[in-house]
């Protein structure tokens, strides 16, 4: 039985060398790549889709990119590029097919591949309750569903991840949990985005308990960590250097991007509300990148309509 358990994964030192890394990384996603539950779940879907298709980055969600050195390990089935075994090509091979085969059913946030969609929006998958009983079952045995506890008691930097709805809170409380039990989070990030709150299912019914102030998922997260942590965050600086929120940012990466025009000034800066613990200690940051998706922001709502704050005070 190949299943995916900590026990059956690969162990490593708690600090190798970066090829003692790259090393260990290819073990065990070989491992779990070619686990009994993976095959079980790839079985249970048409993988005729998983042939190279002609473009090779055609299967790719909205506004992922792969690195060109990839294109070789995709197209010629002899080539291995330089620094990598013919083992590490085949594991690329076959995380790329996989990838392939997800994509093809399992992507319900751009399904058309152009519009996006937030998980909240997502098209079902119209699967049978044995299908979905199945699929379950098995991405549990893949480690996808529950949690698990950390490898390592210490830890140089946390990252914490922002969503929509009720998410940054259960994220930051798992957090919160693994610090609570004795585990050091190091510096801790939590990661926002200037995604507005979605209105269609109404998103702030499910976050004002928590952040009745939050205009955005910057504003969330914020929420969450004053509500898991008990930290009040300081005032919002702005880490691309602007006095403000109230023009576009020079700085932007995709200002040169498809619908830049079109985008909101707010979504375009980068933020930081630095994380300050009663004795004056810096514990971590809450951060919001700039909009990666200039061609599917929504409109915010402006002060003038809903009498809110702009999203970026500073
Ligand atoms: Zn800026």
């Amino acid at each position: 039985m190949r299943g995916v358990t900590d026990a059956t994964l690969p162990t490593a030192a708690a600090a190798p060398n970066t090829v003692e890394r790259a090393a260990h990384a290819f073990a065990t996603v070989e491992q779990w790549m070619s686990s009994d539950p993976m095959a079980g779940l790839l079985g249970l879907f048409d993988q005729a889709t998983a042939a190279p298709p002609a473009d090779w980055t055609s299967w790719l969600h909205l506004n992922e990119e792969l690195p060109e050195w990839l294109e070789a390990v995709f197209q010629a089935a002899d080539s291995v590029p330089r620094g990598l075994t013919p083992d590490q090509v085949e594991v690329l091979r076959r995380t790329l097919s996989v990838e392939r085969t997800a994509a093809a059913h399992f992507n319900f946030r751009t399904r058309d591949g152009s519009g996006y969609r937030e998980r909240s929006q997502a098209v079902d998958g119209a699967f049978s309750q044995q299908t979905r009983a199945r699929v379950l079952a098995l991405t549990t045995e893949l480690g996808l569903v529950e949690a698990r506890p950390p490898r390592f008691a210490s830890y140089e930097k946390t990252l914490v991840l922002g969503g929509g709805y009720r998410s940054p809170l259960l994220r930051a409380r798992l957090a919160a949990r693994f610090r609570a039990t004795g585990v050091d989070l190091g510096e801790i990030s939590f990661l926002g985005s200037p995604r507005f709150l979605i209105e269609d299912p109404p998103e702030h019914v499910a976050t004002a308990e928590y952040a009745p102030e939050a205009t955005d998922e910057f504003g969330l997260m914020i929420g969450a960590v004053r509500a898991e942590f008990g930290l009040a965050a300081s005032e919002v600086t702005f880490l691309c250097g602007c006095p403000s929120a109230d023009q576009r940012c020079p700085k932007w990466l995709a200002q040169g991007a498809e619908g830049a025009d079109e985008t909101p000034p707010a979504y375009t800066h980068e933020r930081q509300a630095t994380l300050i613990e009663s004795d004056g200690r810096v514990i971590g940051s809450v951060l919001s990148a700039s909009t990666g998706r200039p061609r599917t922001v929504r409109t915010p709502r402006t002060p003038s309509a809903c009498g809110r704050a702009a999203p970026s005070p500073g």
